[in-house]
C-alpha cells in the first residue's frame, strides 16, 4: 500500500462514491483526464451500493419525522458503508464529505487541499429529501459540501464534479506544465483554428497578440484576461 508521503509522489488517490444509483457515474469515468488518471493508477473510483449496507431487508429511506412531502435517507446504513470504508483505509487520511445543497461551498481551494492531503475521499450522494442529519454528527470529521446555491435531485453528479476537480489536483495528472497553467490561467479565452470564422456576414478574428509567437505578451494577455473577470 502507497503511504501519503510516497502517494503524494505517486499522485494516487481513492475516491469512494456511496450512492443508491451506482451505475449513474460508471461511463463519465472510462473517459478524459480522469479515465487516463485512473488507466495509469494515478486514481481509483470505487462507486459502492448503499442499498448493500441495509440490515434486515430494511428500506434504506423512510418518511421524514414532523411530516412533509418525500423520503429521507436513512441513517444506519451510510454511517455503516463509511465506516466499512474507513476500516480498510487502515490508518491513510480519509475525508468523509456529505453532498448537500446547504454545505459549503466547494472550489478550487478545497480540491487542492484535498488532493494535497488525503488517501481517501469518501463521498456521499444523497437522495430524495436528503441525508438524515445526524450522520454528519455520527462520523468524526465529516463535512456538509456543496457544489453551488442551486438544488439538484441527488448527490451524484456533485460528487462527480468534486471527483473531476480534486483529480485533476493530483501531481502527474495533467502533466506539471499544464497544471501550473491551470493555476495561472483557469479562465482565460481559447481559441482554436481557423484564424478567422465569417459567420452570417460578420469576420470573428483570434486576438492578434495569440498569433504574435510573443509568449511573455501572451502570458500577459492571458492574466489580463483572468483579472477582468474576477
Ligand atoms: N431539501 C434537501 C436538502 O436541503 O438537502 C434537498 C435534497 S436534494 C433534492 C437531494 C440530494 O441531492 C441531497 O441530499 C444532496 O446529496 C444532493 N444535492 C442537491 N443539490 C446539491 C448541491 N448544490 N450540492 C451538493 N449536493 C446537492
Amino acid at each position: 500500500m502507497i503511504s501519503r508521503r510516497n502517494r503524494n509522489r505517486a499522485g494516487q488517490l481513492t475516491f469512494h462514491l456511496i450512492t443508491i444509483f451506482p451505475e449513474i457515474s460508471a461511463s463519465y469515468w472510462r473517459y478524459g483526464v480522469t479515465g487516463r488518471a485512473a488507466r495509469r493508477g494515478l486514481v481509483q473510483i470505487k462507486v459502492h451500493n448503499l442499498r448493500d449496507y441495509s440490515l434486515d431487508g430494511k428500506r434504506n429511506d423512510d418518511r421524514p419525522y414532523g411530516g412533509g412531502p418525500g423520503m429521507v435517507l436513512r441513517a444506519k446504513p451510510i454511517v455503516r458503508a463509511v465506516e466499512k470504508l474507513k476500516r480498510q483505509a487502515r490508518g491513510q487520511k480519509c475525508k468523509v464529505i456529505i453532498l448537500s445543497p446547504a454545505g459549503k461551498q466547494f472550489t478550487n481551494k478545497e480540491a487542492a487541499r484535498w488532493a494535497k492531503h488525503c488517501d481517501q475521499l469518501i463521498l456521499v450522494a444523497g437522495r430524495y429529501e436528503g441525508i438524515d442529519a445526524r450522520v454528519r454528527r455520527m462520523i468524526p470529521g465529516a463535512e456538509e459540501v456543496s457544489i453551488g446555491p442551486y438544488v439538484l435531485s441527488g448527490g451524484e453528479l456533485p460528487a462527480m464534479v468534486i471527483i473531476d476537480a480534486v483529480a485533476r489536483r493530483i501531481p502527474g495528472v495533467l502533466g506539471d506544465e499544464q497544471s501550473l497553467e491551470e493555476k495561472r490561467s483557469a479562465s482565460h479565452e481559447v481559441y482554436t483554428r481557423p484564424e478567422i470564422i465569417t459567420h452570417r456576414g460578420r469576420r470573428y478574428r483570434v486576438p492578434q497578440v495569440l498569433l504574435s509567437g510573443h509568449q511573455a505578451r501572451i502570458n500577459d494577455w492571458k492574466l489580463n484576461q483572468k483579472s477582468r473577470k474576477h
